[in-house]
């Protein structure tokens, strides 16, 4: 991973393949369980500039369960496992209808694909789930990935697509992994308790301090925090692909991030 450090980071303007994650808490109203609509038409029209600049751009999205479960009319608070697998069945085809609906008008073609962690350790489906990305990928399709929940088993409460975006990030050589949640970046500390917390943008190295870093945070709909963002790092860095830990609550997400600079 070190010899990185000679090449220039690549900027999500320049990245040759992105990969972004998104997380539920800003695809789904946590009350009515209703899709933010216009905030998914903005990150579609930054996604179609970036497919019109020739970038290849794969999204890794949370929210199945968050939309599902309104659908099976569960009230609020915790679900058991098989209730979150029904609940994600139930929302990830509307999931997909909203990305299909909102990329679509930029005449782009999204392709589901739902995978667990164990697709990316066993060869065989390794090698098959990165030949039909690489096709769609060649295609000019937008994969739209999830976990496939009604075969996951603890991975559901653990935000796991934190890391399956890292491990998706290796397996198709990703240039940046855009990690896009409530929160504008890793911390070494919890900046709402010690005043001396670093903030951490951009991840292209996993140094001691980030090893060192722990700490979770939780939202309702969002299971993933630090620890998770920890781990698609570790995933994705060793492969030579970069991460970006950013705050995606304004619309378009991704041109917030040029327009930083990174
Ligand atoms: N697969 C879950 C869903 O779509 C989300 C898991 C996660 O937040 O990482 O609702």
């Amino acid at each position: 991973m070190n010899k990185r450090k000679s090449h220039k980071t690549p900027s999500l303007k320049n990245a040759k393949r992105v990969i972004v994650k998104i997380g539920s808490a800003l695809l789904v109203d946590a009350d009515s369980g209703m899709l933010y609509r216009a905030w998914m038409e903005s990150l579609a029209a930054d996604i179609a500039v970036m497919r019109g600049r020739g970038q290849d751009v794969i999204i890794v999205s949370s929210g199945a369960i968050a939309v599902g479960r309104r659908h099976l009319n569960f009230s609020s608070g915790a679900l058991r496992l098989d209730e979150k697998q029904a609940a994600a069945a139930t929302g990830m085809a509307r999931l997909a209808h909203a990305y299909e609906e909102a990329l679509g008008n930029h005449g782009l073609t999204v392709a589901q694909i739902l995978l667990t962690l164990d697709d990316s350790e066993n060869r065989r489906r390794y090698i098959n789930a990165r030949n039909t990305l690489t096709t769609l990928l060649r295609l000019g399709a937008v994969p739209l990935i999830n976990e496939n929940d009604t075969v996951a088993t603890d991975e559901i409460r653990f935000g796991e697509n934190d890391r399956l975006a890292g491990r998706v990030a290796a397996m198709i050589g990703a240039d940046v992994l855009v990690l896009l949640s409530d929160v504008d970046g890793l911390y070494t500390a919890d900046p709402n308790k010690d005043a001396t917390a670093r903030h951490i943008p951009l991840v292209d190295a996993i140094t001691p301090e980030i090893k060192a870093m722990a700490g979770s945070s939780q939202t309702e709909y969002g299971t993933g925090g630090m620890i998770t963002k920890l781990a698609a790092a570790r995933a994705a860095l060793p492969a030579g692909c970069s991460v970006v830990v950013a705050d995606g609550n304004g619309e378009n997400p991704l041109k917030a991030i040029e327009a930083g600079g990174r």
